[in-house]
């Protein structure tokens, strides 16, 4: 007699979800679990399960008097034991009537033949599952999944809602319908001249046509009078309903899992059918969901209004309905945010803790005197984000911070002002930006800014002095390859003795031929280039300066407290008054001509223009080769009597900033470039931004090019050319063309994209997100401010209740922290 084990694993799940309360059954678990041990012993046969049967005590249950504990440790163990009974069972379940309602009911398990291995846990391989081959292991891990645990967390994409059962009169075309009826016949037959399956289905208020085009065989899987159920579109052929192509599933003695339901559409790869993973997935999940350990501590749980994980992972799959599956959503997103908070609250403590940093004191005449000379007021956002700097940098633990602001916000003056109060201190301060072109250019800017309140004592190559400022002349140095050896180890021997107070370098400066004497304070600008890894090298050099990073790429709130969760957030969200707005224009193939002829009458009205050269995807060789193939077009067809001037990425950084040296000096009017190539470079004189292919890039990358042009007192132009976007490539063009809030546009730029591709690359380093939408700013503030409340509370998660919660996010940081080290 075969072992009905479902009615116990239903009980028992619903005890799980109740929260081990002894409510599953009215009057308690004991009496239901004492029967149930009656039934089931007559049914198992081999001494070894019997054995582990009775150390379950299920015959003499005492599940009451269990602390919840207790609880939770027993039933676990049940499920453990439950799928070894069922195994065992040879002959095939009874099959009962069919169920009028196709509403799914609880988990529950097939009846599977073969013993089982009683060793498997949830980080076995797949292949220990049964009905997973070597083979279908092979296609599995292409997908990512490897382990039981990876299957759990191997989610759909979405689901179809296959819930509401119709019956056959009440069919509509168009619409995704179910329907439950009983098979009349099913034959193989010609359908568009090639074989597949009709037939034909009947419930008490009609009958209706079905057919499956290129499926021959399912004919001899539909024996007339079998029920069936069927989900899919019905269209409508001379003049009657036809079921084209649906879902079907046999209705038996099992939950309905490809129809009549919410239906899971998961990821597939080459040779996986849906129906299989389905039904694999649907196995694993009612074997293995209920053993995950909850690893978030209980009172966070009811606090955040969370689902417990099993219950998530399994509702996350087969959702009862809508509701279900969002809460699940909702608990596996707060999962994977919370995690990544609490990882990159880690490293930002341990960068903090780990070693005093330098108190400063403000400095505050120094300071105001400073501020007093500029030519112009400092917006209240550059004020506010000053103040905010000043107070990080009054604290013993290092500044950690990402300022960011539109290019031409005046980060520049607000940073000078922290390297000015760091020198007032009697410390160093480095500024680092990517490229030589920047850091001249910051230099030259920095040292314009001093020298309105510091007199300048003395310019060598590359240094200046004023005095003025501090009680002794504040120095400032410029270091660059590409200055004379000689001069580069003066540099290097007056940082290591002190002299100098202010280096502005390329991040060649963190390197270790670099020696500082006292480096209290590190200014990097253009952060996708700084990473932890660099922040660490400083460490490394025994500082642990305050480090300010800057970018004037907009990042959007949820992004950058994700990405760069372990920096404090300053924004100028205020552009000084006054600002040209740069005049977009997105411009049809036809008008191509006129593009160019815009463009030539700013060059001879003295103005420069770049053209940015169409995005290729391949290869940085390729793109290289398209750069030179549309530089040679323009500068011989189109613009032979001006001087262009190309840049692309397989050039070297000299080659490069010798031809921005040109273009800026004003030698070349026209600088070809390709897209990867930074030109992230003050040229007031450039007005006129042309983009080719425009539809093919991101807004907030659309943006950084508009933002090279307008920087003068001329008003510029922006040109954006685009052969044949795509909707939502014109959904962009649109947006850009009415929309000049960098911030907004990167808002809009993770609404149409997400986040891997705002980024280009997956290059965060950070655990994957599969549930979490970094829309979602709600969960992910709350999934922010519970990491920092357990951060607090618990800062090693050393406390035995955090046991798991330490383990699960050891276990997801794991890939990311090779490139974060
Ligand atoms: P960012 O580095 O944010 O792109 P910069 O610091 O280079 O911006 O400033 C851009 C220009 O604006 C510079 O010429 C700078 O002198 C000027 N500027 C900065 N702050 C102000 C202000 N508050 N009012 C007017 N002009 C300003
Ligand atoms: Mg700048």
């Amino acid at each position: 007699m075969a072992l009905n084990v479902e009615p116990l694993q239903k009980i028992l799940q619903l005890e799980c979800e109740k929260g081990y309360a002894d409510t599953a059954v009215i009057g308690g678990l004991d009496r239901f679990l004492r029967r149930w041990a009656g039934q089931a012993v007559e049914s198992i046969t081999t001494p070894h399960l019997l054995s582990q049967f009775g150390k379950l005590r299920l015959d003499d249950a005492k599940y009451a008097s269990l602390t919840k504990a207790q609880r939770k440790q027993w039933i676990s163990d049940v499920f453990t034991f439950l799928p070894q009974v069922e195994g065992m069972e040879t002959e095939k379940g009874e099959v009962k009537p069919p169920e009028e309602s196709v509403a799914p009911p609880a988990p529950r398990r097939r009846p599977s033949g073969g013993q089982r291995v009683a060793a498997q846990s949830l980080d076995s391989p797949i292949t220990t599952i049964k009905g997973v081959s070597t083979a279908m292991a092979a296609k599995f891990s292409r997908l990512g999944v490897e382990t039981v645990r990876d299957l759990l967390y191997f989610f759909p994409h979405r689901h179809l809602d296959y819930s509401q059962r119709k019956s056959i009169s009440q069919l509509t075309e168009g619409e995704e319908q179910t329907i439950m009826a009983n098979v009349w016949q099913a034959q193989v037959t010609m359908l568009g001249g090639r074989r597949g399956t009709e037939a034909i289905v009947g419930d008490e208020t009609g009958n209706v046509r079905v057919v499956w085009f290129n499926n021959p065989y399912l004919a001899k899987n539909l024996p007339t009078n079998a029920r069936v159920v069927l989900s899919g579109r019905v269209s409508l052929f001379g003049g009657r309903h036809v079921f084209e192509s649906p879902e079907w599933e046999l209705v038996e003695d099992k939950e309905l899992v490809h129809t009549g339901r919410l239906v899971p559409i998961y990821p597939l790869t080459q040779g996986l059918r849906s129906r299989q993973v389905r039904k694999l997935v649907k196995q694993v999940v009612d074997q293995w969901a209920w053993q995950v350990g909850e690893f978030l501590p209980p009172e966070l749980r009811e606090r955040c209004n969370l689902v417990e994980l099993p219950q998530a992972i399994s509702q996350a799959h087969y959702p009862e309905d809508g509701a279900a599956r969002e809460n699940a959503r909702h608990r596996l997103a707060f999962d994977e945010l919370f995690l990544l908070q609490l990882g990159v609250l880690g490293r930002k403590h341990e960068w903090q803790e780990s070693q005093p940093g330098s108190p400063f004191t403000a400095e505050a005449p120094v300071l105001d005197e400073f501020i007093k000379s500029l030519p112009f007021e400092l917006t209240g956002a550059q004020r506010k984000v000053l103040g905010e700097l000043l107070a990080d940098l009054e604290k013993a633990r290092p500044m950690s911070r990402l300022l960011q602001g539109e290019v031409g916000s005046g980060k520049t003056v607000v940073a000078t002002s922290a390297l000015l109060v760091a020198a007032a201190n009697g410390y160093q301060g480095a500024f680092m930006a990517p490229t030589e072109i920047l850091v001249e250019q910051h230099f030259t800017t920095v040292c314009e800014l001093l020298s309105r309140t510091g007199n300048q004592v003395s310019e060598e190559d590359n240094l200046r002095s004023f005095s003025g400022l501090l009680s002794r002349p504040l120095t400032v140095a410029l270091l660059i390859g590409d200055i004379s050896q000689a001069s580069k180890q003066g540099i290097q021997r007056r940082i290591a003795s002190g002299e100098i107070d202010i280096v502005i370098g390329t991040h060649a400066l963190i390197q270790k031929e670099v020696e500082f004497h006292r480096l209290g304070l590190a200014v990097v600008d253009e952060q996708h280039r700084f990473g932890v890894a660099q922040r660490s090298a400083l460490r490394q050099k025994g500082f642990n300066p305050h480090v300010l990073v800057m970018t004037a790429t907009p990042i959007p709130r949820t992004l950058a407290l994700t990405l760069y969760g372990d920096l404090d957030l300053s924004v100028i969200d205020e552009l000084p008054p006054g600002r040209q707005v740069v005049k977009t224009k997105w411009l049809k193939p036809a008008q191509r001509a006129s593009a160019y002829g815009f463009l030539r009458r700013q060059v001879a009205e003295g103005r420069q223009a770049f053209i940015i050269c169409p995005l290729v995807e391949e290869s940085e060789v390729i793109q290289a080769k398209a750069a030179v193939a549309e530089y040679e077009r323009l500068s011989h067809e189109i613009f032979p009597d001006l001087k262009l001037g190309l840049i692309h990425g397989r050039m070297s950084a000299a080659e490069k900033d010798k031809v921005m040296h040109r273009f800026r000096s004003g030698e070349l009017e026209v600088l070809v470039s390709t897209p990867v190539v930074e030109v992230g470079i003050d040229v007031p004189n450039a007005t006129v931004m042309q983009v080719e292919s425009a539809d093919r890039f991101g807004l907030s990358q659309l943006h950084q090019f508009r933002g090279r042009v307008g920087r003068g007192s001329e008003q510029s132009y922006c040109m954006l050319l685009a052969e044949n976007p795509s909707e939502i490539g014109r959904e962009r063009l649109d947006i850009i063309e009415k929309v000049q809030d960098g911030f907004q546009l990167a808002e809009e730029d993770l609404r149409l994209r997400g986040p891997g591709e705002f980024f280009g690359t997956r290059q965060s380093g950070l655990p994957d997100l599969r549930m979490a939408k970094l829309s979602d700013v709600a969960l992910l503030e709350l999934a922010r401010s519970e990491a920092i409340r357990l951060f607090e509370e618990d800062p090693k998660l050393g406390q035995p209740e955090h046991r798991l919660l330490a383990k699960e996010l050891a276990q997801v940081w794991q890939q990311g922290a090779a490139e974060w080290s």
